[in-house]
């Protein structure tokens, strides 16, 4: 029997022993009163990480963006995003039903550009929205985890700042981004008003985010965090977790980048179209063009031990992370890459 191996997202890892035993032994406090102090290292440190004031640390990624986008609009406001954006697409409609806004969608793949942005800006007029954040997703999880391209993030941002926009970005896997890149957190992160990153993605705690922002924000962001019932007690050993993960699951993601490319050259080497462009980061689609459907593929796979995600009707998504081994790696591009070849 072998193992199976479970590539539906970077989710899915589980706390290592190491992990549990410095979750075990942190020292703890009513966060809610302010007083967890392992939770205010993490925020510290964190913020500090991406050259910001504060930080706030929430149970989800989704909270996170959703703080950030009451913290900058009203009821009634637009927020351009790109297609299949994580805070339009994947939070339960919240963005209209809590914060009460709108998006509008623009550019291919999440990538978007300054002209689309000056493009998508409404003018001023009592029957249009207002027009009033950009938010931006790096790496980007539809897009098949790219990374926006600096130059034209710098662009877009300092386009926006000049307009009088706000600009967030979802940086679940900016991480990613890094290692990938070289490119600091605090680099990526100067552009923006907000930015969310996630530690139980690839980084392998069990919960939570941070929404990341000057102190004002902050301030505010407990306040909202509260009354979406995201204030947690004693907070720091999931907080522990956290920090564990920073020292110590960061740059290990530059495996997870090469099992992807791995992944991608064997499905490739049998099936040249099924997949597109080399990964950049974790994350390969993969095409299904001989015929059959996703969710059959997917199950197929399934019986052959693979776990996968469907992503469209012939469309799938291979996520790389912790949990996975070179073996397992292996294992993935016998299952599917026969799956392709058929
Ligand atoms: C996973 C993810 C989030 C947050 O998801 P939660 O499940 O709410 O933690 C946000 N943005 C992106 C791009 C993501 O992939």
């Amino acid at each position: 029997m072998t193992s199976v191996v479970d590539l539906r997202s970077d989710t899915v890892t589980r706390p290592t022993t190491a992990m549990r035993a410095h979750m075990a032994n942190a020292v703890v406090g009513d966060d809610v009163f302010g007083e967890d102090p392992t939770a205010r290292l993490l925020e510290t440190r964190v913020a500090e990480m991406l050259g910001k004031e504060a930080a706030l640390f929430v149970p989800s990624g989704t909270m996170a963006n959703q703080i950030a986008l009451q913290l900058h609009c009203r009821r009634g406001d637009e927020v351009i995003v790109g297609e299949g954006a994580h805070c339009a697409y994947y939070e339960s409609g919240a963005g209209g039903a809590l914060a009460g806004v709108q998006f509008a969608h623009i550019g291919r793949g999440g990538l978007f550009t300054k002209q689309e942005v000056q493009g998508a800006i409404r003018p001023i007029a009592d029957w249009y929205p207002r027009t009033r954040l950009v938010a931006m997703e790096n790496t980007h999880n539809r897009g098949g985890g790219k990374i926006f391209p600096y130059e034209t993030l710098q662009d877009i941002a300092e386009f926006s700042k000049k307009n009088g926009l706000f600009l967030h970005l979802d940086g679940a896997r900016l991480w990613n981004a890094v290692v990938a890149t070289g490119r600091e957190l605090s680099q990526w992160a100067q552009w923006f008003d907000s930015v969310s990153v996630c530690l139980s993605k690839g980084l392998g705690a069990p919960v939570g985010s941070l929404l990341v922002s000057d102190r004002e924000r902050i301030t505010e962001a407990r306040r909202l965090r509260k009354m979406l019932g995201g204030g947690m007690r004693q907070v720091g050993l999931l907080a522990a977790a956290g920090l564990y993960a920073i020292d110590h699951h960061v740059k290990r993601l530059e495996i997870d980048h090469e099992h992807a490319m791995l992944l991608h050259a064997g499905l490739q080497a049998v099936n040249r179209e099924c997949v597109g462009s080399a990964p950049e980061t974790n994350i390969v689609m993969v095409d299904i063009n001989n015929g059959t459907t996703a969710e059959v593929f997917a199950s197929r796979a399934k019986e052959q031990g693979v776990l996968v995600s469907v992503f469209g009707p012939t469309r799938i998504r291979v996520v790389t992370h912790l949990d996975v081994t070179r073996e397992q790696i292996d294992q993935a591009v016998r299952v599917l890459g026969k799956l392709v070849s058929e």
